[in-house]
């Protein structure tokens, strides 16, 4: 279902009004937690006017370290959807279990499977029954064909709409939280027809480097982005270190839609 060689055209993954595939730059932005009501609507705020049209925010946070911030939970959830609706963005949040879809798919527009379940193969069963696009996040050491089985599992429970988001993955450089490999971009788009977006922020986990890997991103073809925003990254209760500020974020969306143009 995934394959390149049964599908003339590229997917275009429609949520809402919004479209993720051909001719058009996804911007997705948002915290990596949702903190609180106040703190989502806030960063909600500040990235639709920079011009981003989707909302990320985590409320399922599956940490390294058990005793680091787990999230809000479907609190959390009703606060993305407040933040959405106040916006008119549309929303994205991480699912980790059978409950979190159920929840998510009350609240929010699109789920997100993270780097750590990609091989989760129950819960790719569970999201290709809820009905909302899945972006699929690549595992830290899966190569593509893994990735793209992956996504089968979904697609096969009846879900076509998947989107491929590549977060980097493990090598052995330490200067950066992981590589991004930027050539998975063009190399899934002569095997799948499926749209694949970047995450500058979780491959390279330093908020100055972010820039960079999203003009990159765009330069090679990716259909969209997903960045880590933040109110006050050096106060943020997940992934502080490469969140970008509000006066960051709005200088880069600039940059990227004049980049996307000459594209
Ligand atoms: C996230 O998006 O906040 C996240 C945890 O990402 P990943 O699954 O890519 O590590
Ligand atoms: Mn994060």
């Amino acid at each position: 279902l995934a394959n390149r060689k049964f599908h003339a055209q590229p997917a275009r993954i429609k949520v809402g009004k919004a479209e993720i595939g051909p001719d058009t730059l996804a911007l997705m932005a948002g915290p990596c937690a949702v903190e609180s009501e106040e703190q989502i609507m806030l960063i909600a705020q500040a990235v639709k006017k920079a011009g981003a049209n989707f909302l990320r925010g985590g409320a399922y946070k599956p940490r390294t370290s058990p005793y680091a911030f787990q999230g809000l939970e479907e609190e959390g959830l009703k606060y993305m959807q407040e933040a959405g609706k106040a916006t008119g963005l549309y929303t994205v949040c991480e699912v980790t279990s059978l409950e979190a879809i159920n929840a998510a798919v009350k609240y929010v527009d699109l789920i997100q499977i993270g780097a750590r379940n990609m091989q989760n193969f129950y819960l790719l069963k569970e999201a290709g029954k809820c009905g909302l696009p899945v972006i699929l996040k690549r595992g830290l050491s899966a190569t593509l064909e893994e990735w793209l089985n992956a996504a089968e599992y979904i697609m096969s429970m009846g879900n076509e709409n998947v989107i491929l988001c590549e977060r980097g993955i493990r090598t052995f450089e330490t200067a950066t939280r992981n590589t991004l490999d930027i050539s998975a971009v063009p190399a899934l788009k002569s095997r799948t027809q499926l749209p694949v977006i970047i995450d500058p922020s979780h491959a390279c986990g330093v908020r100055a480097y972010v820039p960079a890997l999203a003009k990159a991103a765009v330069a090679v073809g990716a259909d969209g982005l997903i960045m880590e925003v933040h109110n006050n990254p050096e106060c943020a209760l997940s992934d502080g270190p490469q969140s970008l500020t509000f006066e960051q974020f709005d200088t880069l969306a600039r940059e990227l839609k004049a980049y996307a143009a000459l594209s």
